[in-house]
């Protein structure tokens, strides 16, 4: 696939550096929202997410005020509902395929709230967290598969307790409270991709 963007990172800069948990190629915004995770807990699970802000409307400033604790509440009727919540996730991928880190990827951000995968609860604890801009409804971008599926395979290089098989969305550990990343995300593309990525893309 073509990353035409022209702010999407080439694919030779998705690294994870593991000492640090930062991406090489992002653009990095840190988020105070965000602790360590619990004693010898390693990321296991991928948590794919969908956000815009205001719903609907890309391209905007406001994910990362959102994510920084600086969401004016009175710029937009919705931001009054959510400017008070202190929530990140560790990294967002744009609508042009640009990334944003918030959080380095071995400390927990707060991202899946009230949530339970496999049997286990509290999924901010064993996961990453990547938002993509979008909504349920409207497909994402080719960019966006693109940057996701290069980050997603630069992780699960850097932590090894990481598979390509554990990847879901919000709404699969938070069913009835979530729906993101929408029935817009087109799962086989990702894993066709990912697969890709580890198999025979160059590292
Ligand atoms: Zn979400």
């Amino acid at each position: 696939m073509r990353t035409s963007a022209a702010r999407a990172p080439e694919r030779s800069g998705f690294a994870v550096d593991a000492s640090t948990g930062w991406l090489g190629c992002a653009r990095r915004v840190e988020s105070p929202n965000c602790d360590d995770r619990p004693r010898g807990v390693r990321p296991d699970l991928l948590v794919v997410h969908g956000i815009s802000l205001p719903p609907g409307e890309f391209g905007g400033p406001w994910i990362d005020a959102l994510f920084t604790n600086t969401l004016p509440p009175d710029a937009h009727p919705y931001f009054a509902e959510v400017a008070a919540l202190r929530v990140s996730a560790h990294a967002l991928v744009r609508r042009d395929g640009e990334i944003v880190q918030y959080v380095p990827f071995h400390r927990r951000a707060w991202h899946a709230g009230q949530s339970r995968w496999a049997g286990r609860e509290r999924c901010n604890d064993f996961s990453i967290g990547i938002e993509l801009e979008g909504t349920d409804a409207r497909p994402y971008e080719p960019a966006q598969y693109a940057a996701l599926s290069h980050l997603v395979a630069a992780l699960c290089r850097a932590y090894a307790t990481l598979s390509p098989d554990h990847i879901v969305g919000h709404s699969d550990v938070a069913p009835g409270r979530k729906t993101d990343p929408g029935i817009a995300f087109d799962w086989p593309m990702l894993r066709t991709l990912v697969r890709y990525e580890l198999e025979v893309a160059p590292a």
